[in-house]
This record gives structure tokens, C-alpha cells and sequence, in this order.
């Protein structure tokens, strides 16, 4: 078994984050497999060195262990341009030249039954849909034809092996269609956006178990479809329930509050941290 905790550096670990990376490395542990720790820093802007830093400090502090070198997504460029190569073999991907002023825009008022946001935002309306990718200009992003990639059938599931929501989950195309649309999978300026560069680099890591919380179990579809078209194992599942702030929200980055550095400074142990978790 291969887990990974895999935070973007662009604010102070929390709580939310401590439960998710403990679950990965415990599920490690207990299997006798490998705990992995990744940055996912492909957002160049927000992706800072002290946040890097603060996050390998905290981890290690909590009584994690994880191999070195740890993967920068940075790095991963040439892997992210080959799946889109590959994406674009198969003529699932276009340029997408939309602000979100421009979607929002396009979407219109709406329409009672027809949901408005995904996992992936606003529920792109398709207006680039059906440009050329030999059209794609600097400033574009890049997006997936949802209803070509679902066509590539048979369409694949994957197993949740979390408390909340466990079993088999075959992937529902008129859900993904409706519910998710054409995600982006490039953004304007980096080689790959979120959903693909999680697989990309989940794949060249060797990850068979990806722990993260529940806020990413919608899009997890998005997450097998990928794997999918780009022929690569998908890896098992488990999604943790959130840790909630006394509102009943869930925490932020900028929920410097219930960072764990503050709770470090404040004299807590790893073992108070996992209890405040529910470990
Ligand atoms: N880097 C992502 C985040 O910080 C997590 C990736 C994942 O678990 O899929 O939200």
C-alpha cells in the first residue's frame, strides 16, 4: 500500500489538514506499506517556501516519517504535457479562451432542476466547446469534453474504503455530464490543473490509496474518469468526514485559528492533536 498526504503549501496546516495526513500515514503504517508526503505547488503564485517549510516542520512534529526527496508538482511539467498529449490524441480536450465573468455570463438564470456549480465551479456552458487545440493561444485554459470522455466507456468505478460513504461507486454519466460538466484540466498558464495533475503525479508515485476528506469525494469521479482515459490504475479511496469549526464550517487555510503551530506554540502534544481529530 502506497498513501500520500499531498498539501498545497499556500497557508499553515490545520487541523483539517493533521486528521487527513495522520489517516493517510496510519492506513500506511497498519498495512506495512509506505506513507508518501508530496507538494502540490503547481499554483506558482500562492505556493510559498516558508508554508513549505512550515508544513515538513509540523508533519514531522506530529511523528510522521516519509521518504526523500519529497515530488514538488513544480517538477512535474513534462508529465502533465504528456497526459495532455495523450488527451488530445484520444480528442477529448479544447482551448477554452472563458473568463468567469464570461461563464457566468453565458449560464444564464437559473433553471429549477439543473444544477449551477460542480466540483469543478460553475458548470461551464460550453461556449469554446469544439475549437481546435491546434487554435490553443497563450492565455487559454484547456478543458475536457465531458460527454466524448464519458463515451470512451466502459465506464470504470472505484472503491471508497472510508466510513461515510463505502463500497463500489460506478461512475454515473448523466450525474458527471450534469453535475460536473467540462472541467478544466489546464488552466491559463500551468501545465495542468488539479484534477490532472492529482493523477498524473498520484500514478508516478505508485499511489494505491489516496486519503483526503470529504470535500473531494465529488470530485473523485472526475479524478477515475482521467485514470480512465489515460489508461493508469486507479487507486482505492478513503474520505474522511471534515473537521468543523465551532460554526459548523469547514476550515480554511486562512483559518490560522486552528493551525497547528499555534497549538504546537501553545504547548498541545501530537497525541492532543490527534485526539482533538477524534483519532
Ligand atoms: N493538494 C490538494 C489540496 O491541498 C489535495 C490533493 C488531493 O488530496 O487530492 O487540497
Amino acid at each position: 500500500m502506497i498513501t500520500r498526504f499531498a498539501p498545497s503549501p499556500t497557508g499553515p496546516l490545520h487541523l483539517g489538514h493533521a486528521f487527513s495526513a495522520l489517516t493517510a500515514f496510519d492506513l500506511a503504517q497498519a498495512a506495512g506499506g509506505t506513507f508518501l508526503l508530496r507538494m502540490d505547488d503547481i499554483d506558482r503564485v500562492r505556493s510559498k517556501p516558508e508554508y513549505e517549510a512550515m508544513a515538513f516542520e509540523d508533519l514531522a512534529w506530529l511523528g510522521l516519517h516519509w521518504p526523500e526527496p519529497v515530488l514538488r508538482q513544480s517538477r512535474s511539467e513534462d508529465r502533465f504535457r504528456a497526459a495532455l498529449t495523450q488527451l488530445d490524441a484520444l480528442g477529448l480536450i479544447y482551448p477554452c479562451s472563458c473568463s468567469r465573468g464570461d461563464i457566468a455570463a453565458a449560464a444564464g438564470a437559473p433553471q429549477e432542476g439543473v444544477p449551477e456549480f460542480g466540483p469543478d465551479g460553475r458548470i461551464y456552458p460550453g461556449t469554446c466547446r469544439g475549437r481546435a487545440m491546434s487554435d490553443l493561444k497563450p492565455d487559454d485554459a484547456i478543458r475536457l469534453d465531458m460527454e466524448k470522455a464519458l463515451a470512451k466507456g466502459p465506464l470504470p468505478a472505484f472503491l471508497e474504503i472510508g466510513p461515510e460513504q463505502p463500497g463500489n461507486h460506478v461512475l454515473d454519466p448523466d450525474a458527471m455530464l450534469r453535475g460536473i460538466g467540462d472541467v478544466v484540466v489546464a488552466r491559463k498558464g500551468q501545465a495542468a490543473a488539479y484534477h490532472l495533475s492529482v493523477v498524473v503525479d498520484d500514478t508516478a508515485q505508485g499511489v494505491t490509496l489516496v486519503a483526503r476528506g470529504m470535500d473531494l469525494f465529488d470530485a473523485t469521479p472526475i479524478h477515475v474518469l482521467l485514470a480512465h482515459l489515460l489508461d493508469v490504475p486507479i487507486p482505492d479511496y478513503h474520505h474522511h468526514r471534515l473537521i468543523r469549526d465551532e460554526h459548523g464550517k469547514r476550515l480554511a487555510k486562512r483559518d490560522d485559528a486552528r493551525a497547528i503551530s499555534k497549538y504546537r506554540a501553545e504547548g498541545a502534544t501530537p497525541q492532543d492533536i490527534r485526539a482533538m481529530v477524534g483519532l
